[in-house]
C-alpha cells in the first residue's frame, strides 16, 4: 500500500474543497480499504467524512423519503418507512454482504461500491478498468460471475450492489454536490455502461460529493419484493437478482417497475418488460413474456450462459411474489 495523508472534515463544503487530486472520500472503507490493500486503488489522501451530518433518513414534503448519503446500511434496512413503503430496498439491503459490514457501509459508499471481477482486484492480470488500454484478462479468463447484458469487448464486469438494483425500481434521485454547486442525477442517468471507457463508471466530476437520495412516493397499494440468488445463502454476491415494484388492480398490472442485479454491467432496468407487463394480468405466461423481453439480447461468455434463464427465472418468481395478493 502506498502512503496517504489522511484528514477528518466536518462540513460539507470543507469536504468538497479539500477533495484536490488523488484526494478520495472514505466512508465505511468497506470497498475502499480492501482496494487500498490489494494496491488497486492507490490515494494520495483519504478525506475522512464519516463526522458530516448526512445521517439522517426524512420523511419528504411530498410523502417520499430523503436518505443521507451517511446512512448505515444497517440502519437504512430496518427504518420503519422503508421497512413499510420501500420494503424491496430492506429487502435488498439485508440480502448483501454481513451485519458486521452493513453496520460500516453507507448509502453513498454502496451507491460507488466497486465491481467484483476477481482480475480488477489483482494487479499481476490486464484490466482495462483499473488500467486503461492493458486488456481485459477477464473475457479469455473464468468469467462465470460476469455479465452477460451491457457488456463491451472492452470489460464485461458486473455491479455487485443489491441496494442500487432496488433503487433502480424506485427510481432514486441522487443529490451530489461539487465545487461548481449543487446537481441531481436519476439513478437510471447515473452509471455507465463500461463501452471503450471502462474506467469511467458514473457521472461523478472529480471532487464530486454524493450528499443524500431521495425516493419518490409509490402509489398506494403498491408492492415490491427483491430476490437475490447466489451460490451461498450469505455472505455472498448475486448471481442473478431482481427487484420488483408493482401495483395490480381489478385483475390488471396498473405500473411495474422492474430491474436486474448481478447480470449487467450496470444495475439493469428492464423498461421494455415493463413495457410488456403493463394492463396486462399477472400470471406464468405473461410473466414469461416479460422475463423474455428483460433478456432479449444478452452476450452470454465461456462460463456464464447459465445466468440468462437463472435470471428468467428469478425474474418470473420475483414478479409472482410482488403481484400476489394485491
Ligand atoms: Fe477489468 Fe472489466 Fe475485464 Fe474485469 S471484466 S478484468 S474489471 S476490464
Amino acid at each position: 500500500m502506498q502512503a496517504f495523508h489522511y484528514e477528518n472534515v466536518d462540513q460539507v463544503a470543507s469536504a468538497i474543497n479539500a477533495a484536490t487530486e488523488g484526494v478520495k472520500f472514505i466512508a465505511g472503507g468497506t470497498t475502499l480499504v480492501d482496494l487500498m490493500k490489494l494496491n488497486v486503488e492507490r490515494p494520495t489522501g483519504l478525506l475522512d467524512i464519516n463526522r458530516l451530518p448526512l445521517d439522517q433518513i426524512e420523511r419528504t414534503a411530498d410523502g417520499g423519503l430523503k436518505i443521507g448519503a451517511m446512512v448505515r446500511n444497517s440502519d437504512l434496512a430496518h427504518n420503519a418507512d422503508v421497512q413499510q413503503q420501500y420494503s424491496v430496498l430492506s429487502q435488498a439491503l439485508l440480502s448483501g454482504a454481513s451485519p458486521q459490514l452493513r453496520n460500516m457501509a453507507t448509502t453513498g459508499g454502496n451507491l460507488l461500491q466497486r465491481t467484483r471481477c476477481f482480475y480488477f482486484r489483482d494487479t499481476n492480470y490486464a484490466c482495462n478498468k483499473r488500467n486503461p488500454g492493458s486488456g481485459c484478462a477477464a473475457i479469455d479468463g473464468f468469467n462465470r460471475i460476469h455479465a452477460i447484458l451491457g457488456t463491451s469487448e472492452h470489460c464485461v464486469a458486473t455491479r455487485p450492489s443489491d441496494m442500487c438494483v432496488a433503487m433502480m425500481v424506485l427510481e432514486a434521485i441522487i443529490h451530489i454536490q461539487g465545487k461548481q454547486g449543487e446537481r441531481t442525477v436519476p439513478i437510471n442517468q447515473f452509471y455507465f455502461v463500461p463501452g471503450t471507457t471502462p474506467h469511467r463508471e458514473n457521472v461523478l466530476a472529480p471532487g464530486e460529493l454524493i450528499t443524500s437520495v431521495t425516493l419518490p412516493a409509490l402509489p398506494k397499494g403498491t408492492r415490491s419484493y427483491y430476490l437475490k440468488r447466489r451460490d451461498r445463502a450469505s455472505y455472498e454476491f448475486a448471481l442473478a437478482s431482481a427487484a420488483v415494484v408493482a401495483s395490480v388492480q381489478g385483475g390488471q398490472i396498473e405500473r411495474v417497475r422492474i430491474a436486474l442485479g448481478g447480470v449487467g454491467t450496470k444495475p439493469w432496468r428492464c423498461l421494455e418488460a415493463e413495457r410488456v407487463l403493463e394492463k396486462r394480468s399477472p400470471g406464468e405466461k405473461n410473466f414469461r413474456e416479460g422475463a423474455e423481453a428483460a433478456l432479449r439480447a444478452p452476450k452470454p461468455l465461456h462460463n456464464n450462459a447459465f445466468k440468462v434463464e437463472l435470471a428468467k427465472s428469478t425474474l418470473i418468481r420475483a414478479l409472482t411474489v410482488a403481484t400476489s395478493n394485491a
